[in-house]
């Protein structure tokens, strides 16, 4: 199913996002995680893209094994930044092999390592999906900017152009407080971008993420969540109850504010997920009776 066909029938989407094992792991690694994740049946579970040019992903792979084994709708993430376009064609056609129909499309973060440069921006790569086959084109968008844009504004006209190239759906990076998306939306709807758009929660639930998710993303920790990580980030069992609880919080102002979707950046923890689930499962049902 395209993914698009999901937001024609629900009112509020719940989404999972995990990422392959390294390549120098088995992949039947996560096999256990996938298994734990799909009996909490969410629509759509996503699959991270590292290949960062090689054209060496596991994504296409586990794809297959949602799809196939698990009978859930995968949606393959696809970097292009530092790829080629045979690259892109072989990983396509692998995915059309498979069977998959939704792709979100990335720019990626460019690495100096890979000196093939025929994408330059998402966009390119979605119009390059486009016209190579029918898939179902998703994209990411940011509720603070994209860390190297210039303001928001900005980030939000080249939103549209993606939006106008062809994605049919949008994924929100992860941020922790709930305004900075609201005002976002207001200005989404002020640009005409009228795709669905998901919001992208991440439970921070290990004192590791925290600096990484920062640096990596630029997203603010707003006070109340700074309060719980100074308290508990000695402490890892509270660490993850409290994460899971400020995650659940936000997710359920969310929803009463009427966002079309949840995409859970579960970070292949099943068990931050089930607790996640258990908490709002009923109001998801609510909302989609
Ligand atoms: C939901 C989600 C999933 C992700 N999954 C992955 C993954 O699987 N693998 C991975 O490596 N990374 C992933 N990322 C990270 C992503 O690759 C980075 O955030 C990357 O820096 C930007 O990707 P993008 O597709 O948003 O880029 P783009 O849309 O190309 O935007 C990048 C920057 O360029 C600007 N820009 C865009 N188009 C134009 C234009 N036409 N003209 C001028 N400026 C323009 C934007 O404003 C922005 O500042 C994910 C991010 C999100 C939010």
């Amino acid at each position: 199913m395209y993914i698009s066909e999901l937001f024609e029938k629900k009112k509020a989407v719940l989404s999972f996002e995990i990422f392959p094992p390294k390549l120098t792991s088995p992949i039947e690694s996560i096999y256990e995680t996938i298994e734990q994740l799909s009996l909490l049946a969410p629509d759509f579970i996503s699959i991270t893209y590292s290949a960062g040019g090689s054209g060496n992903s596991r994504t296409a792979e586990l794809c297959k094994l949602v799809k196939e084994k698990y009978k859930i709708e995968p949606l393959a993430h696809l970097t292009c930044v530092n790829s080629c376009k045979k690259d892109i064609i072989n990983e396509i056609e692998k995915l059309k092999n498979y069977g998959i129909k939704n792709i979100l499309a990335l720019r990626g973060d460019k690495n100096p390592q890979f000196n093939c440069s025929d994408f330059k921006y998402s966009s390119d790569l979605i119009n390059f999906i486009m016209n190579n086959g029918n898939f179902n084109v998703s994209a990411a968008c940011y509720p603070e900017g994209h860390i190297e844009s210039v303001n928001l504004d900005d980030d939000i006209k080249n939103l549209k152009y993606k939006v106008d190239c062809g994605a049919k759906h949008l994924i929100t990076q992860l941020f922790f407080d709930n305004e900075d998306y609201f005002n976002f939306k207001e200005k989404t709807d002020k640009a005409g971008i009228i795709v669905p758009i998901e919001t992208g929660i991440m439970p921070l639930v290990k004192k590791q993420q925290v600096e990484r998710m920062i640096t990596l993303t630029g997203v603010k920790i707003p006070a109340k969540l700074s309060r719980i990580l100074a308290k508990f980030s000695d402490d890892p069992k509270s660490l993850m109850e409290a994460g899971i609880a400020y995650a659940t919080d936000q997710i359920i102002d969310l929803l009463s504010s009427g966002v079309r979707g949840i995409h859970l950046y579960v970070m292949n923890n099943p068990y931050v997920a089930n607790k996640i689930y258990g908490n709002i499962k009923e109001i998801l049902k609510g909302i989609n009776a």
